[in-house]
C-alpha cells in the first residue's frame, strides 16, 4: 500500500498531534489557498500561522499538489476552478458580496460562503452615517460657501424630519438602521422576506416597495447584486420617492441605471447622491458623475474586510464544516446571495 503524503507546512512536516486538518483519507494535506490582494494575504498568512498553525496556508499562485486544496479564499477564483482543484470543498469570498463570482462555472456541490466578519458592518455603519449626516447637515453646501467666504446659515432640520429608507435588511442594512435609529432618524427597511426590527418600519416584497419608497427622504441601497436587483435604482423607482430625495448607493454599481440618476438629478426629483460603487470601477475619466456638484464619489471604500476578523470568521466556518454544522454566510445559489 502506498504511503500517504506527509502533511507539510512551509516545507516542514506537521507534527501528528497538531494535524487537526489532516485527516482527509484520500489525501492527508488540506491546504487553504488565498487568491486576492497579496498585501492583505500576507496578513492572513501571519494570522493563520498564529491561530491555526496546523493548517497549511498558501498564497496564490500555488505550486503544490492541486488535489490538496480544500479551501479557497478569493475575490475572483480561477476560471478553471473545478478542473484545477478537484477536491475543493469551500470557496470563501474575501468580501461580503459574491456577485463577482461566475456561479455557472462552479461545481454545484461546492459550498460558497460570503464574508461576514464584524469589521465589514462596523466600516459600513461609519460610512453610511457620515454620508447621511453630510446630506442632512448640508456639508457640501457649506464647503462651497467656505470657498467663497460666505457666512450664511441654513435652517437646521431635526433628524426626526429626515426619513431613512434602507434597501436590504441583511447583515449591513440592519447594522446601519440600528445606528441611524439611535441618532433619531425615522427608519424603514425593505427586504425580500418579512423582518421585524425594533424601531424600524419593515417592508418586504414587491407589494411593500411602494409605501417604503413614498416615505424615504434618504434612500440607501444595501442589496446584494442579483438578477432580481440589477438596475433596481432606476427612473421608475426614483419617481416614487418624495421630490428632492437623496440616494446613497453602497451596494453595487450594477444596482444603478446611471443615466436615470443623471436625469432625476437634472429635473430635481433627486437632490443629491453619494456613490461608493459604480458600474465601471475605477470610474472612467470624463464620466459625467465626476463633474456634478450634487454627486459625491468615493472609490469603493465604504467598508473593507479586516484580516483579523476575516481569519476568525473563516476558521469558525472550517470548525463548523468539520463538525457538520451549518456554515455562516453560506450562499443560497438559487437566490443568488
Ligand atoms: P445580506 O445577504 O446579509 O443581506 C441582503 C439583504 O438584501 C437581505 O435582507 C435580503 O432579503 C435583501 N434582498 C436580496 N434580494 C432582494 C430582493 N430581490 N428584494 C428585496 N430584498 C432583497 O447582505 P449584506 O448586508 O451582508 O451585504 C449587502 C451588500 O452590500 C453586499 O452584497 C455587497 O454588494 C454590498 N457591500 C458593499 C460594500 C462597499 O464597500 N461598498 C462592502 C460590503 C458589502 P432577505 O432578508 O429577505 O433575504
Amino acid at each position: 500500500m502506498a504511503a500517504r503524503p506527509m502533511a507539510m507546512r512551509n516545507g516542514e512536516s506537521i507534527p501528528s498531534s497538531t494535524r487537526r486538518w489532516a485527516d482527509a483519507g484520500a489525501n492527508d494535506i488540506m491546504t487553504f489557498l488565498y487568491k486576492a490582494d497579496l498585501e492583505r494575504g500576507a496578513e492572513w498568512g501571519r494570522l493563520f500561522a498564529q491561530k491555526a498553525p496546523e493548517l497549511p496556508f498558501h498564497l496564490w499562485p500555488y505550486e503544490g499538489d492541486p488535489a490538496s486544496v480544500r479551501y479557497l479564499a478569493a475575490w475572483t477564483p480561477p476560471e478553471d476552478i473545478a478542473r484545477r482543484f478537484p477536491n475543493l470543498e469551500i470557496l470563501f469570498s474575501v468580501g461580503a458580496g459574491i456577485d463577482q463570482f461566475d456561479m455557472s462555472g462552479l461545481p454545484p456541490e461546492l459550498a460558497v460562503v460570503r464574508m461576514t466578519e464584524p469589521g465589514i458592518a462596523a466600516g459600513m455603519v461609519q460610512y453610511v452615517t457620515h454620508a447621511v449626516l453630510g446630506l442632512h447637515r448640508d456639508s457640501r453646501h457649506y464647503a462651497r460657501q467656505q470657498q467663497q467666504q460666505i457666512w450664511q446659515a441654513r435652517r437646521v432640520r431635526p433628524a426626526s424630519a429626515c426619513r431613512i429608507g434602507v434597501l436590504g435588511l441583511g447583515m449591513l442594512g440592519r447594522a446601519v438602521l440600528q445606528q441611524l435609529h439611535g441618532l433619531g432618524f425615522p427608519c424603514a427597511g425593505w427586504s425580500r422576506s418579512p423582518h421585524q426590527i425594533d424601531g424600524v418600519e419593515c417592508h418586504s416584497g414587491c407589494d411593500g416597495l411602494d409605501h417604503f419608497l413614498a416615505r424615504s427622504d434618504v434612500l440607501i441601497c444595501l442589496l446584494p447584486l442579483t438578477d432580481d436587483t440589477r438596475g433596481i435604482l432606476c427612473r421608475a423607482l426614483f419617481a416614487q420617492l418624495p421630490r428632492g430625495a437623496t440616494l446613497i448607493n453602497v451596494g453595487r454599481g450594477g444596482h444603478l441605471v446611471e443615466d436615470d440618476l443623471l436625469a432625476a438629478l437634472q429635473d430635481g426629483q433627486l437632490s443629491a447622491a453619494v456613490l461608493d460603487v459604480c458600474n465601471t470601477e475605477p470610474l472612467p475619466a470624463g464620466h459625467p458623475f465626476w463633474r456634478r456638484p450634487d454627486i459625491v464619489i468615493t472609490p469603493h471604500v465604504a467598508s473593507m474586510t479586516q484580516p483579523d476578523g476575516a481569519v476568525d470568521a473563516v476558521l469558525e466556518n472550517l470548525r463548523r464544516h468539520r463538525a457538520g454544522m451549518p456554515l455562516l454566510g453560506l450562499i443560497d445559489r438559487r437566490r443568488g446571495y
